[in-house]
């Protein structure tokens, strides 16, 4: 209980830390933020395309997320953001303002405070609700992915759940978020707990326009830390409303903002001293730069970046299983996953099997992913199909052999003449040093390798620069355990030809895949977006302790 007196000091030292009062920084951002006219989602929960647009319908745009407004940006600068299956412009999204970018950071610094000091109980209870937002919202967030992405509508589904799972592992942070606590010495106790960083920024790719925002979302959010969101600028519509369920959920403003744009963005939020960490899902170029920049400036970065998966098949493997695998894993997203399959590798005679590989992926439907009969739909830009036709023509020239030619495709349907098609490709003979095999294609061209053993085969996938996902079909678990103790990847599958983990584990990716300490979600997740702080405290029982009365100029031991 308090005394009197010691109730009085403690309301003084309140009145030392006023909030919110104007002049304070938060209220300077509120007052920034109410300069902006507001702008409405083009999504309900009820209301959400099911179709493609017109080339005559009125692009929507995409708001911004500050301070617990939608905005409209003030840019003179906004990018086109085209329907990958038919090339119409179906939304435009801005290169934010400097002043934009300061306000959702300054916002997300503003919001720290106060979020840290939400008990946990009641993040958790937001995370809670969030997770059944997120439920309801599925097919809505679907929809708008079909739409700027242009993968399947069912594709699109799993790119949510995928995401939800995170959201839903991140309830459990009251679990995973205890200290440890020891008696170290008698009435003297140490506990470690783990505090926020404080503002972590979260940067996107255009492959998993749900999935990879939902990766460190929640979590940033379940353990008190705020977040400035960049979604890629050729897909923001999910994250948009990823950010709508958020605040419905209970987030409160400021906790969360949204801003878009390129390298602009991304260098204010690395060069910003209020940004404490990083989170970064993308390919080589930018991770690298991200990784080095960040880091150099004194931040916690983690980035996941390429990858160049390999399916290894033993005789022994169930054939059609296998088959049913590999195509599906090489060609579902259209190739644009970073844990696709893109190289087969056939050991010994099941470099026979590869034909019955390719009578079954012919069978495989190309078209628009709200056609319910689509297997893959479009890839994301035209300059995407022509690199990887270029990458094929130039394999094929240094000795590769086309099995399956999926260039040229176009769908029935005369509305998506213009997509970015690409059918799927299977090429054989392919050899390291061949485009096909050195470079992340990013497409659904699948590269075969024959190889006689399995040790080969190993040697093959520990020399490649990524060290992502690989996968083993074998009826053997002794091949399998030989296997997956010296192979040199992240995320290993056995008879699983896309292992990656729910979220209870971390997506594991190493080597070339990620740069970093620390992996996305699960503990160490967590533990990236934490850091540890160490309390020792006496409280004698025995007040009288003859010891505790000499002055000591020793070094603390306990006893
Ligand atoms: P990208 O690197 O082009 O873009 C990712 C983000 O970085 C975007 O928000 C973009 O605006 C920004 N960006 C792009 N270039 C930049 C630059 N030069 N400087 C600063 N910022 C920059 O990636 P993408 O094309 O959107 O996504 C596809 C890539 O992401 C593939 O390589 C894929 O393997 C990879 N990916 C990896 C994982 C994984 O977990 N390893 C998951 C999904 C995607």
């Amino acid at each position: 209980m308090f005394s009197s007196s010691s109730l009085s000091s403690l309301k003084k030292m309140t009145l030392l830390f006023p909030r919110a009062a104007s002049g304070s920084p938060l209220k300077a951002v509120q007052n920034t933020v109410m300069r902006y006219k507001s702008i409405a989602l083009s999504s309900t929960t009820t209301s959400f395309p099911t179709d493609h647009t017109g080339k005559n319908d009125e692009p929507y745009l995409t708001p911004s997320f500050l301070d617990g407004q939608f905005i409209k940006s003030e840019s003179q600068q906004w990018f086109d953001i085209h329907d990958p299956t038919t090339n119409h412009v179906v939304s435009k999204v801005p290169q934010s303002t400097p002043e934009e970018l300061d306000a959702a950071i300054a916002s997300a610094n503003a919001a720290f405070q106060t979020w840290r000091e939400t008990s946990v109980i009641k993040r958790q209870g937001i995370a809670f609700k969030f997770v059944q937002l997120l439920k309801e919202n599925m097919d809505r967030l679907a929809s708008v992915i079909v739409l700027e992405q242009g993968k399947t509508f069912v594709d699109a589904q799993g790119d949510v759940t995928r995401g939800l799972q995170v959201a839903e592992a991140a309830c459990n942070i009251t679990n995973d978020l205890k200290g440890e606590t020891l008696e170290v010495s008698t009435d003297m106790e140490t506990k470690m707990i783990r505090e926020p960083l404080g503002v972590v920024a979260s940067i996107c790719p255009f492959n998993f326009p749900a999935m990879v925002p939902l990766w460190s979302l929640p979590l940033i959010l379940v353990t008190g830390n705020t977040a400035v969101l960049k979604p890629s600028e050729r897909v923001p519509g999910a994250a948009m409303i990823i950010c709508e369920l958020a605040a419905k959920a209970g987030v409160p403003a400021g906790v969360l903002n949204v801003v878009h744009g390129k390298h602009d963005t991304v260098n204010k939020i690395l060069e910003d001293p209020r940004i404490k960490a990083v989170t970064f899902v993308g390919g080589d170029k930018a991770g690298k730069y991200i990784y080095e920049k960040g880091t150099s400036l004194g931040k916690r970065v983690q980035a996941n970046l390429g990858a160049k998966n390999h399916l290894v098949v033993l005789p022994d493997a169930h054939k059609q299983q296998f088959i049913n695998a590999i195509n599906g894993a090489a060609f579902g997203a259209a190739g644009q996953r970073c844990m696709a399959i893109s190289v087969l590798v056939t050991v010994g005679k099941t470099r026979e099997w590869v034909e019955d590989i390719v009578k079954d992926a012919q069978k495989l439907v190309t078209g628009s992913g709200f056609d319910k009969k689509s297997d893959l739909g479009p890839l994301i830009n035209p300059e995407s199909v022509t690199r990887a036709e270029e990458i094929i023509a130039h394999s094929v020239k240094e000795g590769a052999k086309v099995e399956l030619d999926g260039r040229g495709f176009k769908p029935e349907d005369a509305r998506f003449a213009n997509g970015n098609f690409l059918a799927p490709t299977i090429l054989t003979g392919v050899k390291p040093g061949m485009r096909a095999y050195d470079e992340e294609i990013f497409a659904p061209v699948l590269s075969v390798i024959n190889v006689d053993t399995i040790d080969e085969a190993i040697e093959l996938i520990n020399a490649n620069r990524y060290g992502n996902g690989v996968s083993l079909f074998t009826a053997s678990g002794g091949s399998a355990q030989y296997f997956t103790k010296r192979i040199d990847c992240g995320q290993v599958g056995i008879n699983v030809p896309i292992p990656v983990p729910l979220p209870m584990f971390s997506f594991t990716g190493s080597r070339g895949s990620f740069l970093g300490d620390l992996n996305f979600y699960g503990k160490s997740g967590i533990t990236f977006l934490t850091k540890p702080k160490t309390i020792t405290a006496a409280w004698k029982s025995n007040l009288i302790d003859e010891e505790l009365l000499k002055p000591s100029t020793a070094f603390p031991i306990h006893h």
